[in-house]
């Protein structure tokens, strides 16, 4: 027997060789047929069965590329090789043989006489249409998929909770045990988790990237990264002695881009060796893709919100003392001064004054005098309370508003922060040179001060008194 491959093939024929056949038959003609067959053929390697429980269990401990099976025997098997190419060879009667077949699904099938030419070609067609099929699921799958995660894209403004719908449906769709998207700020060398499925709560923690070389990598490259084996990698050789107690066996690290630049990675890891194949990294990163837009305006909402926080900061902050600016002041008296009013509770106003600062300026030059003012704003501010507010009123003056604090402890507070001042060793003042402070004081309830600004004013009038009568102290207004 031959046939024109076979006989072209024989060289690669043998042992080991080929795809493996297991073949169902009972004997006589159509062993006759297939031995000679699979001999000359180095495409297959057969393996050869009499009695279909041997055959059954060779398929559930090894699938075959293909089963070539006599038809007498599908009533015993065919329900089990449904999901696998076969051929079936019909031995007596064709008639009855045929609607045998058919009656069992099985579309590729031969009678005699047999013709290895023909067999060859059916068990070709037969691999190939399951071949075909395994592939339109899968690409069906993928599409499926990808409209999904159309609609998520769709589903939010939210650019975060966007990102954790994703990584939630990836998950859902993946068997991973931890899928997290992540910001990477190159300028920091470091990253954040953006969103992450396991456990909400850790979006927004920062991740060193130094302890993820698979991250790195990803970034270096702006490729997948596919690491099969954490214990083998030889990427995650540095790190594997962290990574392996955690239970991660396989990771993938996808490159999020907007505009050419990477701005982040999707980043999966699960337990199981080997765990993602080439078409579920194309899905993964056709996923991505679609994600990157909602990442970029994760990461712009993010910077804006800093940006916002930092402007609010900048337009209450003293530019040169680093404490509040007297705007800042103004609005919080307002506030402070009605809730006293209302519920009775007394509000003390400090007004400090550096003595003779004039002359730090003379000796020191104006940029030593900028460091005292500095110096002294941060002094007041270490040694007042979280709750008080401390402003710089201008040049030299500065302002304390004390919330719920009566008129003792209004003078007690200005006595201790005025001795603060004076033995206070300035770094920016070489020589030992002290500087000292007058403060003015007043208080709420007082039967003269009605509103904030009064309270103001009368403090400002009692740093007066202090200057007038020898500086270096605290003076009430008494009214
Ligand atoms: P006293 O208050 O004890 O009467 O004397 P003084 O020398 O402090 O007098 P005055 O309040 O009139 O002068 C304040 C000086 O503070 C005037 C100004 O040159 C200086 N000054 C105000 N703002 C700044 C600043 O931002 N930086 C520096 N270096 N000096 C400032
Ligand atoms: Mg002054
Ligand atoms: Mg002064």
């Amino acid at each position: 027997m031959g046939t024109r491959i076979s006989a072209a093939k024989k060289g690669t024929k043998g042992a080991g060789q080929g795809k493996e056949v297991a073949v169902l038959a009972g004997g006589g003609a159509v062993l006759r047929f297939l031995r000679p067959f699979f001999e000359d053929c180095g495409i297959y390697r057969a393996v050869y069965y009499e009695k279909a429980d041997l055959f059954l269990k060779h398929l559930s401990e090894s699938p075959p590329a293909a089963v070539v099976v006599e038809g007498v025997f599908l009533n015993e098997v065919s329900d089990r090789i449904t999901k696998i190419p076969t051929v079936a060879v019909i031995s007596g009667d064709t008639g009855r043989g045929v609607e045998n077949v058919i009656s069992h699904h099985v579309k590729h099938y031969l009678y005699r006489p047999y013709v290895a030419r023909d067999l060859e070609y059916k068990l070709e067609s037969a691999i190939l249409e399951k071949y075909t099929f395994e592939k339109l699921g899968e690409e069906m799958k993928e599409l499926e998929t990808l409209v999904a995660f159309g609609r998520i894209i769709s589903s939010t403004l939210d650019p975060k909770e966007l990102l954790y719908r994703i990584v939630k449906k990836i998950a859902e769709i993946m068997p991973v045990t931890r899928c997290s998207m992540i910001r990477v700020d190159w300028l920091h060398r470091s990253a954040f988790v953006v969103a992450s499925f396991e456990d909400p709560s850790v979006a927004g923690i920062k991740l060193s990237l130094r302890k993820y070389p698979e991250i790195i990598r990803a970034l270096t490259s702006k490729r997948p990264v596919v690491i099969g084996d954490v214990s083998s990698d030889p990427i995650m050789a540095g790190v594997k002695a962290i990574i392996e107690p955690l239970g991660i066996r396989s990771i993938l690290v996808i490159p999020v881009f907007f505009r050419d630049k990477v701005i982040g990675t999707l980043f999966l890891r699960t337990s199981r060796t080997h765990a993602f194949n080439r078409s579920e990294v194309r899905l993964l990163n056709t996923i991505t893709e679609a994600s990157a837009n909602a990442l970029y305006n994760a990461f712009l909402f993010e910077q804006v919100e800093d940006e916002k926080s930092r402007l609010e900061k900048l337009a209450i902050t003293d530019y040169l003392t680093g404490i509040y600016n007297v705007r800042y002041f103004s609005h919080r008296i307002i506030e402070e001064f009605s809730r006293s009013a209302r519920y009775g509770l007394p509000i003390g106003c400090l007004m400090f004054d550096i003595d003779f600062f004039k002359r730090i300026n003379d000796v020191y030059g104006h940029k030593t005098g900028d460091r005292v003012l500095r110096e002294f704003a941060q002094l007041l501010k270490k040694r007042s309370r979280k709750s008080d507010v401390l402003a710089r009123y201008g040049g030299e003056e500065f302002i304390l508003l004390l919330p719920q604090t009566s008129r003792e402890g209004a003078i007690r507070e200005a006595e201790r922060l005025r001795e603060s001042v004076r033995d206070h060793g300035f770094r920016s003042l070489r020589s030992k040179t002290g500087i000292t402070v007058s403060v003015g004081v007043a208080v709420f309830p007082h039967n003269a001060v009605k509103t904030h600004d009064d309270l103001i004013a009368f403090a400002d009038q009692a740093l007066f008194t202090a200057k007038n009568t020898g500086r270096d102290r605290v003076t009430v207004y008494e009214g």
